[in-house]
């Protein structure tokens, strides 16, 4: 008999960013798989947009429109979505923007910190209260969750004119392992996801020469010879939010192609 190791009837997903990119590529991966799922995002027309979009794969769908760099905010959320949805098993912290600079002598303290405050301020405050849900629910006898955070090659290696990115990612990557130790025990588990490059919105300037370029260059240094899409993402959302993840934990997943074996 055919079975899906992968159903998550039944299981809540909350993605930050969700609205776009690879946000909405781990978030239609787990509706697709049965998750009921929560998205935030600060544009209430592009989560309108998922909303509706979302409603067709059966399942409940919650938008917010909350700006993860306001603590406040994302502790009001989170306990909104926990209230309407009664749980969360799954907490994704995918919210993100670039603001590239010429190079690391140009970046002024505002774009690194301006940048610091949404990529990694606003994924601790996410994945924080994500935790702490999922920790009160495991003392009342409902174990587990999955925490997911979107990485990025910055990770591992130096990205021209983006060391304030790169900072920011490297810090979740610490934060991710911290909390994979400190909330095993509560059968929470933590993992980041570290994609190559993905044609998405971010830093997208349209369908232009330079993009174009850019994109080809990638395809062409790449071991599998083509960009990634929000698609190739659906399929680690709904592994990692399942219980046939439940001993995976602490790791740094990279999905690019074969990109960073080959530098
Ligand atoms: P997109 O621009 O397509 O998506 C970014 C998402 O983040 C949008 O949904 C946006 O929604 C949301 N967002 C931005 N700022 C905030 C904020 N302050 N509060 C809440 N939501 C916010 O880009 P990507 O999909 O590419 O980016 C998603 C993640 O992927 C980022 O963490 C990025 O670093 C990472 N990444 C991307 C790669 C790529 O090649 N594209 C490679 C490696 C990592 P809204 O505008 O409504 O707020």
């Amino acid at each position: 008999m055919v079975q899906n190791l992968f159903d998550l009837t039944g299981k809540v997903a909350l993605i930050t960013g969700g609205n776009s990119g690879l946000g909405l590529g781990f978030a239609r991966g787990l509706a697709k798989s049965g998750a009921d799922v929560v998205i935030w995002g600060r544009s209430k027309a592009k989560n309108a947009a998922v909303a509706e979009e979302f409603a067709a794969y059966g399942n409940r769908v919650l938008t917010a429109e909350v700006d993860v760099a306001d603590e406040a905010a994302v502790v009001a959320a989170m306990a909104d979505a926990v209230a309407r949805f009664g749980r969360l098993d799954c907490v994704i912290a995918n919210a993100g923007i670039a603001s590239p600079v010429p190079s690391v002598l140009e970046l002024d303290s505002k774009t690194y910190h301006d940048l610091l405050n949404i990529n990694q301020h606003g994924g601790f405050f996410t994945l924080r209260e994500g935790a702490r849900h999922m920790v009160e629910r495991a003392k009342a006898g409902d174990p587990g969750g999955s925490l997911i955070v979107c990485g990025s090659l910055s990770v591992f290696c130096g990205v021209p004119g983006m060391a304030h990115y790169g900072a920011a990612k490297g810090a979740l990557a610490a934060i991710m392992k911290s909390m994979a130790v400190d909330l095993g025990r509560y059968g929470i588990r933590a993992n980041m996801v570290a994609p190559g490059y993905i044609r998405t919105e971010l830093g997208r300037d349209g369908d232009t020469e330079v993009q174009r370029a850019t994109e080809n260059a990638f395809a062409a240094s790449t071991p599998i010879p083509r960009i990634g899409y929000p698609e190739d993402f659906e399929g680690i959302a709904a592994y990692l939010a399942s219980d046939r993840a439940s001993f995976h934990s602490g790791d740094i997943i990279v999905i690019d192609g074969g990109y960073l074996a080959s530098i």
